[in-house]
């Protein structure tokens, strides 16, 4: 039985409710933030928690917790509950104003709801896929127009995910206009030769925390990075493939649709980076 952390207090996870006039229960009308953990610290708290206010702001909802205190809730969590590796999951919606309306609740009458809770994964760092690689399939990119703000609205990328299932594949990327957008739940690379390149920051994606760590990491690493627009079919011709995102790191992609990249294994780029972001983020984990 997990201890979870709701609206200020600690609770077993059995005793946690939220009302049914909850606006992310009825609306979607919540953000949410994945933060890794890795040997019991927190991997890239500070840009989580930059990114948390930043779609709290773009949607006009007031932040219930200040960033001192949420590291405070991060780590408690991870104690209280004996993590050294997993993820910290963290929602924060609208909050209850005891009916359904599709107007905005006064938010002097109305707080808003937190809500985070552990999930306990060990050999998340050591994963056997990182070994292997991952196949995707790509779909249709049918989402909204503000994939740059964390909300709870995951039904297509979760219908994405099945998709992906059904088709023997691990994930999807998805498509806008012929261009590779994201995965579902991650940002998407190719690697031409030595230049690794990923769609540049917009609305059209969400800012990955790893995404940037990963770019910064490659750059210092004297790795060309080039942030343009890449097509499917470009992708099916790469050299290599892989995924950043906060609870994958950085993971090869082998196969896209019926295109075996390279040998059908990962290559030498993904592989490196993906040492060299666990190396480093753990070095600067609180
Ligand atoms: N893109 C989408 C659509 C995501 O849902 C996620 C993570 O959940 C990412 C990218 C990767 O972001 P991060 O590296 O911050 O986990």
């Amino acid at each position: 039985m997990r201890t979870v952390y709701l609206n200020g207090e600690y609770m077993p996870e059995n005793e946690a409710h939220v009302s049914i006039f909850d606006r992310g229960f009825l609306m979607a009308d919540g953000v949410y933030e994945v933060t890794s953990v890795l040997g019991g610290k927190l991997i890239d708290f500070d840009g989580h928690a930059v990114r948390l206010q930043r779609s709290l702001d773009e949607l006009d909802m007031k932040s219930p917790i200040s960033k001192e205190d949420l590291l405070e809730v991060h780590r408690e969590l991870v104690r209280a509950n004996g993590i050294e590796e997993g993820m910290i999951y963290l929602q924060i919606t609208r909050g209850a104003p005891g009916d359904r309306d599709f107007v905005f609740p006064d938010p002097e009458t109305t707080d808003p709801t937190i809500v985070l809770f552990t999930q306990n994964k060990p050999g998340l760092a050591d994963s056997p896929a990182a070994k292997k690689g991952m196949k995707v399939i790509s779909i249709d990119d049918i989402r909204w127009g503000r994939r740059d703000i964390k909300t709870v609205q995951l039904l297509y990328p979760s219908m994405g995910k099945m998709m992906a299932k059904k088709a023997g594949a691990d994930d999807a990327w998805m498509i806008e206009d012929g261009y590779v957008t994201e995965g579902t739940s991650n940002n998407a690379y190719i690697v031409k030769g030595n230049k690794i390149i990923t769609r540049a920051l917009s609305n059209d994606i969400l800012h990955g925390i790893t995404r940037a760590a990963v770019l910064r990491f490659a750059k210092e690493a004297q790795m060309e990075v080039e942030e343009r627009n890449f097509t499917i079919d470009e992708a099916k011709e790469a050299d290599e493939a892989f995924i950043t995102s906060a609870s994958t790191f950085v993971m090869p992609v082998v196969q896209i649709d019926d295109a075996v990249l390279g040998e059908g294994v990962p290559g030498r780029v993904a592989p490196r980076l993906r040492e060299i972001y666990l190396d480093e983020s753990l070095k600067a984990a609180v």
